[in-house]
């Protein structure tokens, strides 16, 4: 038996499937989950000593790779003053006006602890703004876990064929209207009926949780289109494409300004960390300056501030997103080339660090139902080859894959080769 198979037996004991969340369970590729002792750079090391090149980076925060030291340096420093005050801190302001500069859309923004926090949040507000109940999401999106976006998600809820949770009251649900992603004449139609009702349209700007679908041209321009038509606030969901896609986001990268924007996973350099943001005369309405209640206990932590600005001052080099889109787009036009040479029908998709891998026939990827119609199976068994060549990739077809700055030559070949070896195995 491998570490990775005693510890999950021992984990299983005291927590819900031995993980504390779902997709880490390997339930969408089957077999035991690795279990990490050690990350560093492109490699996660398990407990087994074996070495991986990581194309998780922990779900998309470490675009530094892992163990940055100068990231580790500034929590290291920060960790000598104390853990946590709950009261203000001069790095929340660096912070606060560090984000505005970077992303287009944001006058004023307010920290958090999680992706989920930030989603959730930013809806309230949004409806609390607007004085409308009704939300418009897309489906096969994930905005974290709360009870308004547990409908028709995407993420594990997929992964694990649950995308409408057991335990969301009915009536919850009933004011979330989910729509197809990248059909607006949808988004039209069902807005000339009930627009007056709709609080705010949240969308993941590129889709990164039924694997990876970018916007189709026009879509994300409709989107705003619709909510200035109606008096609609619309967010991006930018937990995962956020300082990724590039430095301002997916709404620099596409040059679409939303009201409202949700960060998480890049903004805390690893440590647990989200924030939305936006208009003024939006965000001027949470509590304390107005009547939308939020807080945190921990919100704003100084240890989690340390490594988010290390993290956002070191990606902000010139170049930095245009070499990591360049090794991305490298490492797809490679993994094509070998899936094309074994004679296997494979498709891929890329917005800058983040792709997506498909065993499909089909022109392109722009649907759900595309997404849906991939051969999941064979993710499979090509996942649990790459991992036997040292690759580790998300363990779901439902995911994106993360590239970092830390990825170069060698890691590369490593993957490719990799690749070329899986790709012979399905053949058989
Ligand atoms: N929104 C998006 C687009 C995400 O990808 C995620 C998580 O993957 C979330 C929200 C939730 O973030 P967290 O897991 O930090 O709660």
């Amino acid at each position: 038996m491998s570490r990775s198979e005693i510890l999950f037996n021992d984990a299983q004991k005291h927590i819900p499937g031995g993980v504390n969340s779902p997709v880490r369970a390997f339930k969408g590729v089957g077999g035991t989950p690795l279990f990490f002792k050690h990350a560093e750079g492109a490699y996660v090391i398990d407990e087994d000593d074996k070495r991986y090149v990581d194309y998780v980076g922990s779900w998309g925060p470490m675009i530094l790779g892992h163990s940055h030291p100068e990231v580790l340096d500034a929590v290291r420093r920060q960790l000598e003053h104390g853990l946590s005050y709950g009261a203000p801190t001069a790095l929340e302001t660096e912070m606060a006006d560090l984000i505005c500069s970077l992303v287009p859309s944001m006058d004023m923004v307010r920290m958090v602890s999680s992706g989920t926090e930030a989603t959730m949040s930013a809806i309230r507000l949004a409806r609390g703004y607007t004085g409308r109940d009704t939300i418009i999401k897309f489906e096969g999106c994930y905005h974290g876990h709360s009870d308004s976006l547990l409908v028709k998600a995407g993420s594990g809820a997929l992964t694990l064929g649950v995308p409408s949770s057991p335990g969301v009251p009915a009536a919850f649900a009933t004011h979330t209207l989910t729509l197809p992603y990248n059909d607006l004449g949808a988004v039209k139609a069902a807005l000339a009926e009930v627009g007056q009702e709709i609080a705010c349209i949240i969308v993941e700007p590129v889709a990164g949780n039924m694997n990876c679908v970018p916007p189709a041209p026009g879509f994300l321009e409709g989107l705003r289109q619709q909510c200035d038509q109606h008096g609609i606030v619309l967010i991006f969901d930018e937990v995962m494409t956020g300082f990724r896609v590039a430095l301002g986001g997916a709404q620099a990268y596409y040059k679409i300004t939303p009201d409202l924007s949700t960060f998480g996973k890049i903004v805390g350099g690893g440590m647990p960390v989200g924030c939305f943001g936006g208009k003024r005369a939006i965000m001027e309405f949470i509590a304390p300056l107005g009547p939308v209640y939020q807080a945190g206990t921990l919100s704003g932590n100084p240890l989690a501030m340390a490594a988010g600005l290390a993290t956002l001052k070191l990606i902000s080099r010139p170049g930095f997103h245009q070499e990591l889109g360049e090794y991305t787009s490298q490492l797809l036009q490679g993994l094509q080339e070998r899936a094309d040479a074994a004679g296997i029908p494979f498709v891929t998709t890329q917005v800058g660090a983040m792709f997506g891998l498909y065993f499909s026939g089909a022109d392109d990827i722009v649907t759900f139902q595309d997404v849906m119609a991939s051969d999941a199976e064979r993710f499979k068994r090509f996942f649990h080859l790459m991992l036997e060549g040292g690759i580790y990739l998300a363990p779901s077809a439902f995911e994106a894959g993360f590239t970092s700055i830390a990825h170069g030559a060698t890691e590369l070949q490593t993957t490719l080769d990799a690749a070329e070896h899986a790709f012979a195995q399905l053949k058989q």
